[in-house]
């Protein structure tokens, strides 16, 4: 079964493999690792499996540690941290997730019979002529043929652990592989089983997708699949709503592009995907009003779903809240400056990087998207020439007032402060030691 293979693997790697071989034990390199290597990719992290036990593999191994109950000794040997984990068959699954107990084998087709995907169910051991593959699934077909097929029965495998489901379209999105249409259909036919993974597996994955070079193709195949339905109704019902846009016939495509046009980063691709979720709920005579903010706390609701961190979620939401922003060209030094303030210096350029991409989602070109440039250009303007954005930026602090008033701490200290600040957003040539502190003595002269 196996055919003879040289494979471009790391030195310490491949001496972790002759270690257990020298020490009678059968290891390969497996899984993800040897997929990635077949392709000619660097792979992010390298596993071993082997017939060796979790405590024989300890032996072995000083620099070694046994972290989890599944049978995994995490081996630092050389640059890498290697996964060396005893065959087995996943035993007992609970509510179709990650397995509650292992149960190790004496077989390495065993342990490949388990794996998710053909091409993820790969071999591989260096040999006296080179090395050596154990590909029993035809992975390494399915591999260059460029399909995403599940190995054994694909019903079963997704009736055991449902993140597989999501695990296809990830690749599928990430490696730009189709789908075999009999896993496909066996997706379509077990989607609501992704009801019962948890935010944390689902974010992962999304995360994957939402990073690949086209997302939408990603977002469009859990929709085909009906498994949008199942984890993101929000959604799933943009495809619903009607939108007039010269290259996107409802929410749901307009969104699409848009996400794909954002820059390639999990807060701006969440906000592109995100950012018009709040039409449904808000559509009325074809106008969409307030939709930004219906999407602001929709989205948090999603977001919470799938346990983002919380400063992921707050950055997201600012930028779906702030997007609706409107320019003019009559607008003053000070609306501008009033227009940083109001969204935060930090995310000017995240937010102009959605609102082009929504742009490009909407088909919109000149002079309307001159005119967002024209306001990116004088943003850029007021940056490079203005000091204050907030009033932590003033050069002049709360122990100034006080100590030019002869006043203790209280409320008259922050509302000086703030007028302050109004002031050198009206002039930013004030914010200056020796120009302020006349203005404190004059704000503090007229009572608020
Ligand atoms: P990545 O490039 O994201 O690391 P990967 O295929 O290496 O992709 P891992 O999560 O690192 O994915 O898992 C390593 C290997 O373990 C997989 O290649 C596969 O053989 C197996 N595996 C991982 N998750 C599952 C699962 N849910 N069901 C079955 N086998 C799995
Ligand atoms: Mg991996």
């Amino acid at each position: 079964m196996a055919t003879s293979l040289a494979l471009a693997v790391p030195q310490d790697v491949e001496r972790v493999v002759d270690t257990l071989i020298a020490n009678r034990f059968e290891a390969f390199v497996v899984g993800g690792c040897v997929r990635d290597a077949l392709r000619g990719v660097d792979p992010q992290d390298w596993d071993v499996a082997t017939s060796a036990k979790p405590d024989e593999i300890q032996t072995l191994f000083k620099r070694s540690l046994y972290a989890n109950r599944f049978g995994t000794v995490v081996v630092s040997s050389g640059a890498h941290e290697i996964e060396v984990t005893t065959y087995r068959v996943e035993a007992d699954y609970a509510d179709h997730r990650r397995p509650e107990e292992v149960a190790f084998t004496e077989s390495l087709h065993e342990d490949l019979a388990r794996r998710d995907f053909t091409m993820n169910a790969m071999a591989w051991r260096p040999t006296p002529q080179g090395g050596e593959l154990v590909d029993p699934f035809d992975g390494r077909a399915d591999l260059e043929a460029k399909t995403v097929r599940a190995v054994g029965d694909p019903g079963e495998r997704f009736v055991e652990d449902a993140l597989r489901m999501l695990r296809a379209v990830r690749f599928a999105t990430v490696l730009r592989m189709r789908i075999d249409p009999r896993t496909a259909d066996a997706i379509g036919a077990h989607a609501a089983l992704a009801a019962t993974l948890s935010g944390e597996r689902i974010q992962q994955e999304l995360n994957k997708i939402l990073l690949a070079e086209r997302p939408s193709t990603g977002i469009r195949m859990l929709s085909d699949l009906g498994l949008l339905a199942v984890l993101c109704p929000e959604l799933e019902i943009c495809k619903s709503i009607p939108q007039d846009k010269a290259v996107a016939q409802d929410v749901f495509e307009h969104s699409l592009i848009t996400v794909d046009a954002t820059p390639a980063l999990l807060v701006p691709r969440l906000a592109g995907l995100f950012h018009d979720v709040g039409k449904p709920e808000t559509f009325a005579d074809g106008h969409f009003h307030q939709h930004e903010f219906v999407g602001e706390s929709i989205t948090r609701r999603i977001l919470g779903r799938w346990k983002y961190p919380k400063d992921t979620v707050t950055a997201v939401t600012h930028l779906i809240r702030n997007h609706m922003f409107w320019y003019q060209a009559d607008w003053t030094g000070s609306a501008v400056r009033r227009f940083i303030r109001k969204v935060g210096l930090d995310v000017i350029p995240d937010l102009f990087a959605l609102r082009r991409a929504d742009n490009i989602g909407s088909g919109i070109r000149a002079p309307r998207m001159y005119a967002l440039e024209d306001l990116w250009t004088r943003v850029q303007e007021e940056i490079e020439r203005s000091t204050a954005f907030s009033p932590s930026d003033l050069v002049v602090d709360g122990n100034d007032v006080m100590r030019e008033l002869g006043i203790g701490p209280g409320p008259e200290v922050g509302r000086i402060i703030a007028a302050v600040f109004e002031r050198v957003l009206d002039d930013p040539d004030l914010n200056a030691r020796e120009r302020l502190l006349p203005v404190i003595r004059e704000i503090a002269a007229k009572p608020g």
